[in-house]
């Protein structure tokens, strides 16, 4: 894959061009770009063969100005500190982008979940859900599914708290299971808004997503999400890739057996007897539509320079380096930002945390409609900006949205030494 970006001097990078557009004073600048609290901490596990084994774990809680923290915990071997603090950062974003009443927070485990049994990974979530009680809350920070974790660890967090602090919470965490307080929609959550902020783009551009093609790079939960809904939406999903490589498939393929092919043989590759291509080749497709739904860094600007997608809409978080921005900028493809395009997912656990605090649980299209309610507006609110201030493209107008926000809650609340 192509780039090693800091993501989280991408993060900071990403803050400054949009502060530019805004009269925001230094020390609130230094304020937007570095998070209020972190927690890094050993958790010590024992395996299934009786041995102990100590792991690094983090929690960034990065601004918590309009609500409480709020993001993921993943599980990835190349999790660090600097990562979890950006990921942490673009959670503060997104939320204000959609705004829900949310600050920004983020977690993670260097660990490879697929080295471990699924008891290993229950003692190693309990053990780190014990560490995080302190900080966590349904009024503090509330963690959520990321990259490697998703339902079965939400549980197992909840119930952990819960037993703890012995009551009942189920607001302290959300992307649960719906027997366990969580929400219809969720699952699909992330991958709707991707699709939906593809829609929308296509729309303002004046461009037809019906017969569009389509090239989508991760096939985790947001990119077969994505892959399968923006089908039904017309497009023509002509290729997919996952971490092993990826398939082809000039005239369409259907994303949704490409998924139930993954769910059997554990990758993409070998579906349909496809030609199979990189990951590389697929992100420099000549397509209408590129959707990254992996992990950071897959686009940096050399790479960009060979992009051939007129359109890019981020499922993954911080998938494009700040030099492919500029790149992608200067050949006038459109890049519809992770903080926007994937902010399905945190819109439908605020909707989670909603239902958990009344007690009183949504029926599916309800959350598909105030959804899709948040997201088209917040594209509008995007474009508006984009148009006022001239910015050289929508991640910096939803930067400025995003930091407008923020620093308006901060104000508001006024400082207290
Ligand atoms: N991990 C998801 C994200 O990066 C969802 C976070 C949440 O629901 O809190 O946006």
């Amino acid at each position: 894959m192509a780039g090693q970006a800091n993501p989280f001097e991408s993060l900071q990078e990403q803050v400054d061009d949009a502060a530019a557009f805004l009269d925001a004073p230094p020390d609130v600048v230094t304020r937007l770009k570095n998070p209020e609290r972190l927690l890094e901490t050993n958790l010590t596990f024992e395996r299934d063969d009786g041995s102990l084994e100590t792991v690094r774990a983090y929690r960034s809680q990065f601004n918590g100005d309009r609500g409480p923290y709020k993001g993921g915990i993943r599980y990835h071997p190349g999790v660090t500190r600097d990562e979890v603090k950006a990921l942490s950062g673009w959670m503060a974003y997104k939320c204000a982008v959609v705004d829900v009443p949310y600050g920004g927070g983020k977690g993670g485990i260097a660990i490879d979940p697929a080295d471990y049994s699924e008891s290993e990974l229950e003692r190693l979530t309990r053990a780190f859900a014990t560490e995080l009680r302190p900080l966590i809350g349904e009024d503090r920070d509330i963690p959520a599914p990321d990259v490697n974790t998703g339902q079965r660890e939400m549980n197992w967090i909840k119930d952990t708290y819960e037993t703890l602090e012995n009551t009942t919470a189920p607001g302290v965490i959300t992307g649960k299971a719906l027997d366990s307080g969580g929400s219809e929609g969720r699952v699909e959550a992330t991958g709707r808004s991707v699709a939906l902020a593809a829609r929308e783009a296509f729309d303002w551009l004046d461009r037809d997503l019906a017969g569009a093609t389509v090239a989508v790079q991760g096939y985790g939960n947001a990119g077969s999400i994505a892959a399968a809904l923006l089908a039904d939406l017309g497009a023509d999903v002509v290729a997919v890739s996952d971490s092993s490589g990826g398939i082809r498939a000039p005239d369409g393929l259907d994303p949704r057996a490409v998924k139930d092919h993954k769910a059997e043989t554990g990758s993409v590759s070998g579906y349909g007897r496809f030609a199979a291509i990189t990951n590389e080749e697929l992100l420099t497709l000549d397509v209408d539509l590129l959707v990254p739904a992996a992990l950071e860094n897959a686009i940096d600007g050399d790479l960009a320079a060979d992009v051939r997608a007129d359109v890019i809409a981020e499922a993954a978080n911080g998938p494009l380096t700040p030099d492919a921005d500029d790149v992608l900028a200067e050949k006038d493809v459109y890049v519809v930002p992770d903080i926007l395009a994937n902010a399905g997912g945190v819109t439908v656990s605020y909707f989670e945390w909603v239902q958990n605090r009344q007690r009183f649980y949504w029926t599916e299209s309800r959350v598909n409609e105030e959804l899709e309610r948040v997201i088209t507006e917040a594209f509008e609110g995007i474009v508006d900006a984009f148009e006022a201030h001239e910015t050289p493209n929508l991640r910096t107008a939803a930067y400025v949205v995003a930091i407008d926000r923020i620093v308006d809650a901060a104000d508001q609340a006024g400082n207290w030494p």
